[in-house]
């Protein structure tokens, strides 16, 4: 029997303990907090499989399928909801990209639709005052509380036989194939490191180095508002901020700086001037309000990002598996780059385009957020 340890019990590491124990490998997933403490617990829950590259559409598909089969075993609850991307009047080269992504996703068998100015107020008459000069929509998309998809894999990956260690920060042995925990060095075939944006750190510990750097990311929930629901999930490209209903209000994310964060010293607290910026913005966008918000909570966490904004995954070194670099977008893939890793350990084929080996490890390069239309 293949003993594979999982580090990192994010919705990454859930995914994949559950699936390799599922196929019949010796699962052990080691997390050194509790399930969900990392980036997975302060995610905007926010899934869909609007992608403009063909492998990230597949990808982001089987996700998406992933979610709903869970949500209709009653695990977690799936809410179908639109997203809605667009840029606004007067920002030509976003409007473009918006245009051109909505079409490569439509060529990918995606259900994308373009909407003009009129469509798009007719459609979402919540955001009805927004300038906007181009949207696309996709429908193929939800929102879901995060941590809720982590602890219900983190279940199925213990009842399909795999053991979940929660408390116990681990390292890695020198060779790769084995873990050091508090109480001593376990063996296994295979080691699968997921520990988001720690991965860096806990692979330079032994010498394999990744290009992959944290970054900081902000997000906030407001008290109940009366249009919560009529405001579909959506991206201002022009003003660079996501928005979804979340507990009776909306949450708002991004405040993205584009830089290296120490995953060891950042600050978990929103600045005040994300918070301030986030309340300008609803008020602007928000055509139905009856009043203006109140913050119930904000937060930030770390992203990953990677020299090509695709993700590190696969096997970096003989038995030895990554799984990072999500740009933003690591729990709405999850379900399904989970699946792919643990089949690659198993002996599949992997994912080519998002092989870790692409790259030495070495390179330079700057940090640019995920949420973009680019490509
Ligand atoms: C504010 C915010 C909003 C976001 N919104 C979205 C969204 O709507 N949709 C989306 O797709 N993505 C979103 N993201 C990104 C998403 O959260 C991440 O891409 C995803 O959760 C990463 O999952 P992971 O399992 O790879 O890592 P994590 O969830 O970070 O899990 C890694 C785990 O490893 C553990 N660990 C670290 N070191 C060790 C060690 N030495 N030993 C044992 N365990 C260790 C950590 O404690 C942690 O629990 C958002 C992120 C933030 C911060």
């Amino acid at each position: 029997m293949t003993r594979v340890a999982v580090v990192g019990g994010g919705a990454l590491g859930v995914t994949a303990a559950r699936d390799l124990a599922a196929r019949g490998a010796d699962t052990v997933l080691y997390e050194r907090d509790d399930l969900a403490s990392g980036a997975s617990g302060r995610a905007a829950g926010i899934a869909y499989d609007a992608f403009a590259e063909d492998v990230d559409a597949t990808v982001a598909a089987r996700a998406v399928e992933r979610f709903r089969s869970l949500a209709s075993e009653g695990a977690i609850e799936f809410v179908e909801h639109p997203y809605v991307w667009f840029a606004r009047a007067g920002d030509d080269p976003r409007a473009t990209a918006v245009r051109e992504s909505a079409q490569r996703m439509r060529a990918n068998g995606r259900d994308v639709e373009t909407l003009d100015p009129d469509g798009f107020a007719d459609r979402f008459p919540a955001l009805a005052s927004v300038d906007v000069a181009t949207a696309a929509l996709a429908r193929d998309a939800g929102y879901l509380d995060p941590a809720t998809y982590v602890t219900a894999m983190g279940e199925r990956a213990e009842s399909a036989g795999a053991t979940v260690e929660t408390g116990t920060p681990v390292r890695l042995a020198a060779d790769g194939t084995a873990v050091e925990t508090p109480v001593g060095t376990e063996r296994f075939d295979a080691v699968l490191v997921a520990a988001g944006a720690h991965t860096k750190r806990l692979l330079a510990g032994i010498d394999t180095p990744i290009p992959m750097k944290p970054y900081r990311v902000q997000a906030l929930v407001t008290e109940p508002l009366d249009d919560h629901e009529r405001v579909p999930t959506c991206y201002d490209a022009t003003e660079s901020r996501y928005a979804r209903p979340r507990e009776g209000g909306l949450l708002v994310g991004d405040g993205t700086q584009e830089r290296e964060f120490d995953p060891d010293d950042y600050d978990e607290a929103a600045d005040a001037e994300f918070e301030r910026a986030s309340l300008a913005w609803l008020s602007e966008v928000r055509s139905e309000r009856t009043t203006d918000p109140e913050i119930a909570r904000s937060w930030a966490g770390l992203c990953t990002a990677t020299p090509d904004r695709d993700p590190l995954l696969g096997e970096v070194r003989g038995g030895l598996y990554v799984a990072t670099g999500w740009h933003g977008h690591g729990f709405m893939r999850a379900p399904a780059l989970g699946e792919r890793v643990a089949d690659e350990i198993l002996g599949g084929d992997g994912v080519g385009p998002f092989d870790p080996t692409r790259f030495d490890g070495d390179e330079e390069f700057s940090v640019v957020e995920g949420m973009t239309v680019d490509d």
